[in-house]
């Protein structure tokens, strides 16, 4: 593959998701593996659905996830071009003025549907004789319009689905232009396309019936068909498909959590392909791996559990400069000796603001801690200066002192000092501390 050009062309009307943005992840790879070139594309068309506060998100996540565009189009700055695509089509005879109403289409397809026929356009526009459609024209009638296909099988080999077939015979002529004279999404698609001289282009296989359709506009235009490419689609951990309008696996969401971009990066690459889900820390490292051959046909499931991982593995692995940048800490206490305490007990960058909290502000809660062992600690709390032997000599006078063994013994002063049952090693954590802090949790106040 050589200098490949591909594109991520989504319509501005709701949030991207994971799923989308495997797509757009798919499409940057295969443009990096072979010094090509990805291109943002905006399908907004659709004016009654596309919002600007969308196109602006839709770039910022591209942008948080590093996949970094080398263009940007937006195709309602684009009508020119169809209209003129259009107009070639219509000279061709490939395109024909239909005028039913929305409601004598819906009854079409329903007696179809009830005589267990496939609900497949009638063409009863194309058989309007030309004095007819100017009459209908003449009375103020506005024609929607529709692409005459040909009813053959059109056949492509997809780089992850392999032979594939599209009988047209089985689908309607698609609506081009709607009767408000807006275009749908199949001739834009195709005109950008050929305009922006794509070479490959990768979407989810809810794609692949356009696929066949776009293939005989390509080539009603007289241009080269791309290579096409239809990843499965990710469904959740329930097995349903994500949805734009459902939040919870918003893009916007795992940002909050302070999941890291090279996780979601590493788990859509892998996710439903034959390889290992390893943890990548930059884009150029998955691209020198990924091959988009190893994407299997089946529905790629979405695990959360596996993106923790990831992110903690990812997390776990930066250095202080790396991580220092990605956390905000307003109260100036973040620093290496801190990182290295609690990174191997964080899944989420939020977990390393938690901690900036917990040893930071009054502990709150109420826990069951037996009120003598607490005052024993106190006791035997070592003076400073504190080093790293000091814990276990608090500790072992503790034990001895208590009787106290295990669980029984640590438990206590880990909630005592963080509310937490879980967390980063006491002797390092002591130390971040210091003696005061350490009295005065003990203390409980
Ligand atoms: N706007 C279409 C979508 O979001 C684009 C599909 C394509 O990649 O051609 O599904």
């Amino acid at each position: 593959m050589n200098n490949s050009i591909t594109r991520f062309a989504p319509s501005p009307s709701g949030l991207l998701h994971v799923g989308n943005v495997r797509t757009a992840l798919l499409n940057f790879l295969v443009s990096k593996r072979s010094n090509g070139k990805f291109i943002l594309r905006i399908d907004d068309t659709d004016q009654d659905r596309s919002k600007n506060k969308y196109i602006d998100s839709i770039k910022e996540n591209l942008n948080w996830l590093g996949l970094k565009y080398d263009e940007c189009y937006q195709q309602s700055n684009r009508i020119k071009l169809y209209d003129e695509a259009f107009d070639i089509l219509k000279a061709k005879g490939l395109i024909y003025p239909c005028f039913e109403t929305p409601d004598e289409l819906d009854k079409k397809r329903k007696r179809l549907i009830t005589r267990r026929m496939p609900p497949v356009y009638d063409r009863a526009a194309l058989k309007l004789e030309q004095d007819e459609i100017k009459s209908l024209l003449d009375s103020g009638k506005k024609p929607y319009w529709r692409f005459k296909l040909s009813s053959k099988k059109v056949k492509f080999k997809d780089l992850i689905r392999g032979d594939i077939n599209v009988d047209l015979a089985a689908q309607s002529d698609p609506v081009i232009k709607r009767e408000d004279g807006n275009y749908l999404y199949n001739l834009p698609s195709v005109v950008d396309d050929i305009d922006m001289k794509i070479t490959h282009i990768i979407r989810g296989e809810d794609h692949i019936t356009n696929s066949g359709i776009q293939i005989e506009i390509f080539n009603a235009l007289d241009a080269n068909i791309p290579i096409f490419g239809h990843n499965s689609l990710l469904v959740s951990e329930n097995g349903e498909p994500f949805s734009k309008r459902n939040a919870a696996a918003s893009i916007e969401q795992l940002k909050e959590k302070g999941i890291d971009p090279n996780a979601v990066n590493s788990l859509n690459a892998s996710i439903g392909s034959s390889v290992d889900i390893e943890a990548y820390e930059s884009l150029d490292l998955l691209a020198d791996k990924f091959e988009i051959s190893s994407l299997s046909k089946s529905p790629a499931r979405y695990s959360n559990n596996q993106l923790d991982k990831l992110n903690s593995q990812l997390i776990s692995n930066y250095d202080f400069d790396q991580i220092s940048q990605l956390i905000k800490d307003k109260n100036n206490v973040f620093d290496e000796e801190f990182w290295d305490c609690i990174k191997q007990n964080i899944t989420t960058l939020s977990e390393v603001s938690d901690w900036i909290r917990i040893l930071n502000e009054p502990i709150k809660g109420d826990f069951n801690i037996e009120e003598n062992f607490l005052i024993v600690a106190q006791d035997l709390l070592p003076n400073e200066p504190w080093d790293s032997k000091t814990w276990d000599e608090w500790i072992s006078k503790l034990k001895e002192k208590t009787q106290n063994k295990g669980k029984e013994l640590f438990m206590p002063i880990r909630l005592a000092l963080t509310g937490k049952k879980n967390g980063p090693e006491l002797n390092k954590l002591i130390l971040l501390m210091g003696y005061n802090k350490v009295m005065e949790r003990l203390k409980r106040k």
